[in-house]
């Protein structure tokens, strides 16, 4: 596999001259391990144009050792003041550094240990850097959606009435597991009956039984890359209502993936996914975006919603959700998670999206 980090910092260190910088403190735990490779609980990273700096306390020294072999490593508990000392001894005038996630009291640190060093403001640069995705992280995506495919298709086998929610979500979690994920990649929703009528129930005691709708939104998270799906099921048999309501969300769901394109705009892409259940009887009831990126955080940059702004550009990984959302009744909500490509986006989650009966 080749070594993406290089490359990555590579793309911040172009964003220098337009911040008018000539280094960036990266504070942002996430943001350190996609530009060096580390995955400890403490760490920061000083990015110059000609070096980048990792520094960590002793508990990590090793596996930052092995897991970021290619910068320069520093043991110090005091990461700030490990860090300004070297941007120091680099001789920098001019410091960017995570303006959006310092807080107060590590701004006030920060002003003081810089005196003679002016601070700049970084922004959101990394996570916007992080919205395009390169071949490795798309690669690890590919197997997160994989090994969420691989829990579903495990649970259709075996899921029957009399099963709660919370069991539901134990067997889909340990599914993902024995297939290599390191967990969910969040707390799985098992959403059944009247339930899934609440976009964001978690998996309770609720018993499931013939005439259900079930909706299950989940993913395994591998590498520190997330997946995220929602398929609906009925359980024992599906009504006219049910067949109608899902109907309706699986052709907003259509209209959503094919409006993904280079280009387009993020608020202009839910538009065309919300008109078609608008159009229905089910108006005013698909009550969330339509979708979000997903990556190294389950929820990141790009939008999919009614005031995002934007547009979406090669290499972007994306969810597409429409639901439909009915009180006392319950709720139908189709998720895929997909990657925008010049062409047709690729669709990450394979799992069938037709309405199965269990
Ligand atoms: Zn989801
Ligand atoms: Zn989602």
């Amino acid at each position: 596999m080749p070594e993406p980090h290089d490359e990555r910092r590579r793309r911040l260190r172009a964003h220098f001259a337009a911040l008018d910088a000539d280094a960036a403190i990266i504070t942002q735990l996430v943001n350190v391990r996609y530009l060096t490779g580390f995955t400890g609980s403490n760490g920061a990273l000083l990015v110059t144009s000609a070096s980048a700096v990792l520094v960590t306390d002793g508990r990590y020294e090793t596996q930052a050792g092995a897991q970021s072999a290619d910068v320069d490593l520093i043991v110090d508990r005091e990461l700030l003041r490990a860090l300004v000392a070297r941007a120091r001894d680099a001789g920098i005038r001019r410091l960017a550094f995570e303006d959006h996630h310092v807080t107060v009291a590590d701004h006030d640190a920060l002003t003081s240990l810089t005196e003679g060093i002016e601070l700049t403001r970084l922004g959101k640069t990394v996570e916007s850097l992080r919205a395009v995705k390169d071949d490795v992280e798309i690669e690890q995506l590919r197997v997160a959606c994989a090994t969420t495919d691989a829990a579903f298709a495990d649970l259709l086998d075996c899921v029957h009435a009399g099963m709660s929610e919370r069991e539901v979500a134990r067997l889909l979690e340990e599914r993902m597991r024995d297939r290599g994920a390191e967990g969910p990649a969040f707390e799985t929703i098992v959403a059944s009956g009247v339930n899934g009528a609440l976009p964001h129930h978690r998996a309770g005691d609720r018993v499931l039984s013939a005439g259900d709708l079930v909706t299950c939104d989940f993913g395994a998270r591998v590498d520190g890359y997330h997946a995220d799906m929602t398929r609906t099921f009925a359980v024992g048999h599906a009504d006219e209502w049910q067949r109608e309501v899902y109907g309706v969300v699986s052709a907003a769901h259509e209209a959503g993936r094919d409006a993904l394109v280079v280009g387009a705009g993020c608020r202009e892409v839910d538009a065309v996914a919300r008109e078609v259940v608008e159009a229905t009887a089910y108006a005013g009831r698909f009550v969330h975006g339509l979708g979000h990126g997903v990556g190294l955080e389950i929820h990141e940059a790009p939008w999919l919603g009614q005031t995002a702004t934007g547009d979406l550009a090669d290499r972007n990984t994306v969810t597409v959700e429409p639901g439909v959302y009915l009180p006392g009744r319950g709720g139908v909500r189709i998720e895929d998670t997909l990657v925008v490509r010049d062409g047709a986006a690729e669709v990450l989650t394979l799992s069938p999206r037709d309405l199965f009966v269990v």
